[in-house]
């Protein structure tokens, strides 16, 4: 291929390193994708004529294939997130589909498909290791759920139920998105805005405003309440009007459920096509389809799961209505014996703010950025033993408060890097907190020597910026937000894995991912952890004990009802894609109410369509597998329950089972069944015990 000097020059085309992040622009990335499409095209075609059935002859090829495209693509996608303006936004638009046409050609390529079979059925097989296998197998079966293996007829049947279903993503979130605005609740009095808090006040002038009513104002209004969860959730928490939270509670709940935006018909197609896509390709139902690639061995597994917590946390949550009943009751209120839906919000807040008297606002002189940088950095080194030390300047970055640290074993010796961009910049930066891999930990062979590429990692917060000279203040919720992504971060960067497809989170079963993020969690809550970080960033006084107390009780504030909500959501989702049949005499609503019975204190309305709004399973990829969430939850607690058993007191055993989960959970990445991972740490299966402890639901059992 003729290298012309502008390609060369593309700091998009580099290929591998460190992102030249200062040296990139918006113009550069049409040229540069087109070039690498092209060129990535032709090799596509040149692995597949030439494959060769062997590690060698397949999967390095191949590896570095993605690789080339990952690391100009990852890039791209980065500063989507971080660094994003219109130019940015209008050049990645024109990329992405051919991004994403290249992506499916490959998936579904066949004699790539065919090779990674060919290795499975011979001599080969027995001669590579476990990790290269897990690759391969993971491999087949991805371009078996994409449809490689079908032929003819069922393969067109495949593509266009595909197309259809994509098809019907986008109408029913459309739905959503339409209903959610097409209703207003007009506030003008004083006495409509009674308990609202001046927050909310200025959010629904502003959308007073925006729907034409020029002179709203937070002062004297109108006010204009909609079905945004920004805007309902507080006012449900907050309104002191029975009859308005009512009226707003009906429209929330029948969103997309009637007329021109009724996504009743569209999620029977949905299931319809999901069951005829499972059969294709050889599932009895989607439900098996979706735990194919899932760490959950089966529904029955799942669902065994789910009955545990359920019966652990269902008396709880019916003595958390109890308990908001006395409340109401003692405050006055004539409704409190007949608490409904609308009321629940409204009367948990007050109780709430009751109970633990204190606002986020508090703790914020206690948690400046750089103590809670130190105290996490300590905890790592008592528990893995690595060191992380600042290596600003080391790498390119792209916006001056973006730092750059390094992190070494017990040896001393290098064995990772991160970028951390904490602070907020709405202008340009997607909201939220997220880990992404820049560059994957993989044995390069060269010339003759093999080196490892050390991997690196992006950790992305949102919190307060640095103010009038004094450091970042995090609110508490920030700080766990913080150790969460540091936790994938870790999940990333500890690998211990070579190969590509199994180092760090890559080939991590989705459900069992969020177990590394979510077990340092935990520590924000562990003494020794918080007060070592916990000092007043002027003063040097340590966390009064009382919000510790605080803290604690909060953490656990009507968690029966948060537990049985999640397991409602997880066990109507499962009943869908696994028993229900959409030609059946049963109504997808007289699920949600079959179901409800056993997963809710205060049943739905009859009218209640939560799922016509149900977005995670009908528009986003939680099809099957809502349960996710608890189901990692139940790993990371049950983990950090291995700490508690041995004591947190005692220092000389949490190293040891630091090192443990250090070598096993961190180390071992996608290279072994997560099943398998997690029992070579706990000595066992997962148990939902030490969850329904952390919750407070124990007792219930
Ligand atoms: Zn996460």
């Amino acid at each position: 291929m003729r290298v012309t000097a502008t390609t060369c020059q593309n700091p998009l085309l580099h290929g591998c390193g460190l992102p030249p992040f200062t040296d990139i622009k918006p113009e550069q990335v049409e040229p540069a994708f087109s070039h690498l499409l092209a060129e990535l095209e032709k090799e596509l075609v040149h692995l597949e004529t030439n494959i060769e059935p062997t590690w060698s002859g397949l999967v390095e090829p191949l590896e570095k294939l993605t690789e080339k495209l990952n690391w100009s693509w990852g890039i791209l996608n980065h500063l989507m997130g971080v660094e994003n303006s219109p130019e940015l936004r209008i050049a990645y638009e024109k990329v992405q589909p051919q991004v994403v046409q290249f992506m499916n050609t490959l998936g579904q390529s066949k004699p790539i498909y065919n090779a990674f079979k060919t290795i499975r059925n011979s001599l080969i097989w027995d001669s590579l290791d476990l990790a290269q296998q897990r690759i391969i197998k993971a491999a087949i079966r991805d371009a078996q759920l994409s449809g490689v293996g079908l032929e003819g007829e069922d393969r067109e049947c495949f593509n266009t139920i595909q197309m259809e279903l994509a098809e019907l993503a986008t109408r029913f979130a459309n739905h959503v998105l339409d209903a959610t605005k097409g209703f207003i609740l007009v506030l003008s009095t004083p006495a409509d805005i009674d308990g609202l808090p001046s927050s909310l006040l200025s959010l629904a002038a502003q959308a007073a405003r925006a729907a034409g009513e020029e002179n709203a104002t937070p002062e004297h209004g109108p006010w204009h309440i909609t079905l945004d969860f920004p805007s309902y959730f507080p006012f449900m928490q907050h309104s002191t009007r029975r009859d308005l939270r009512e009226k707003l509670y009906r429209a929330y709940i029948t969103r997309a459920s009637y007329g021109e935006l009724d996504n009743n018909p569209l999620i029977i197609r949905i299931l319809e096509l999901r069951q005829q896509l499972a059969k294709l390709i050889g599932f009895e139902n989607f439900a098996e389809l979706s735990l194919a690639s899932k760490m959950a061995k089966d529904v029955p597994s799942v669902e065994k799961l789910l009955e545990e917590l359920r019966q652990a946390s269902y008396n709880a949550a019916v003595q958390d209505l109890e308990n908001l009943k006395t409340f109401a009751k003692s405050k006055g209120s004539p409704e409190a014996d007949n608490l409904q839906h609308w009321d629940i919000g409204f009367w948990a807040e007050r109780q709430r703010e009751e109970k633990f008297a204190f606002t986020s606002e508090e703790l914020r002189p206690y948690f400046p950025l750089p103590q809670v940088l130190d105290g996490l950095f300590g905890l790592v080194k008592r528990l893995f033993g690595v060191i992380v030390t600042p290596a600003d300047g080391q790498a390119p970055i792209w916006h001056e408060d973006v730092r750059y640290f390094q992190i070494a074993d017990q040896h001393g010796e290098t064995i990772a890097y991160f970028y951390l961009d904490a602070y907020s910049r709405p202008a340009e930066k997607r909201g939220g907190a997220w880990m992404d891999a820049c560059i994957n930990r993989r044995k390069i062979k060269e010339n003759g020597t093999t080196t490892i590429r050390l991997p690196v990692a992006y950790l992305i917060c949102n919190q307060t910026p640095p103010v009038d000279g004094n450091p970042s203040l995090m609110a508490f919720d920030e700080v766990e937000t913080l150790f969460h992504e540091f936790g994938h971060g870790l999940h990333h960067m500890m690998t211990k894995v070579d190969y590509l497809g199994a180092a760090g989170i890559n080939n991590v079963e989705w459900d069992a991912v969020e177990l590394p993020s979510q077990f340092m969690e935990n520590w924000c809550y562990d003494r020794k952890t918080l007060f070592d970080m916990a000092k007043h960033y002027e003063t040097g006084e340590p966390l009064p004990e009382h919000y510790y107390q605080k803290l604690l009780a909060a953490r656990n504030y009507m968690s029966g009802s948060a537990m049985l909500r999640q397991l409602d959501f997880s066990s109507v989702d499962l009943e869908l894609h696994y028993r229900y049949s959409p030609h059946g005499q049963e109504t997808i609503a007289d699920v949600r109410q079959r179901i409800a019975k056993l997963t809710t204190v205060l049943p739905p309305l009859p009218e209640d369509a939560f799922l016509c709004a149900f977005g995670h399973i009908f528009e986003g990829g939680y099809a099957a597998g809502y349960y996710s969430y608890k189901w990692a939850e139940v790993l990371s607690a049950d983990a950090f329950a291995a700490f508690e058993e041995a004591g947190l007191e005692d220092e000389a055993a949490i190293q040891a089972i630091g090192r443990r989960y250090r070598d096993t959970v961190l180390a071992l990445g996608g290279s072994q069944h997560p099943m398998d991972v997690f029992k070579t740490f706990r000595g066992r299966e997962p148990s939902t015990k030490a969850l329904l402890k952390h919750n407070g639901l124990l007792t219930a059992v």
